[in-house]
C-alpha cells in the first residue's frame, strides 16, 4: 500500500521517504522537487506555445 500524496521512493536507497523531504534523510541523496518543477514548467512551456495560436485565432476570427 503505498500513499503516494504523503511518500515516495528514494531513488538512491530505494526506502520510502516523505514527499516533501528535499533530501533523503537515510541516504542523504539531494531529492529535486521533479514532480513539481516539471509541472510548473509544462504550464508554462504550454503557455507559450499556446499564446500564438490565441493570437492567430484572434487575427482570423474577430
Ligand atoms: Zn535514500
Amino acid at each position: 500500500m503505498f500513499e503516494r500524496s504523503a511518500h515516495r521512493e528514494c531513488p538512491s536507497c530505494a526506502l520510502s521517504i516523505d514527499a516533501q523531504a528535499d533530501v533523503c534523510p537515510y541516504c542523504g541523496y539531494d531529492l529535486p522537487r521533479t514532480a513539481a518543477s516539471i509541472k510548473a514548467a509544462a504550464v508554462v512551456f504550454a503557455l507559450l506555445m499556446l499564446w500564438p495560436l490565441f493570437e492567430l485565432a484572434r487575427l482570423i476570427f474577430r
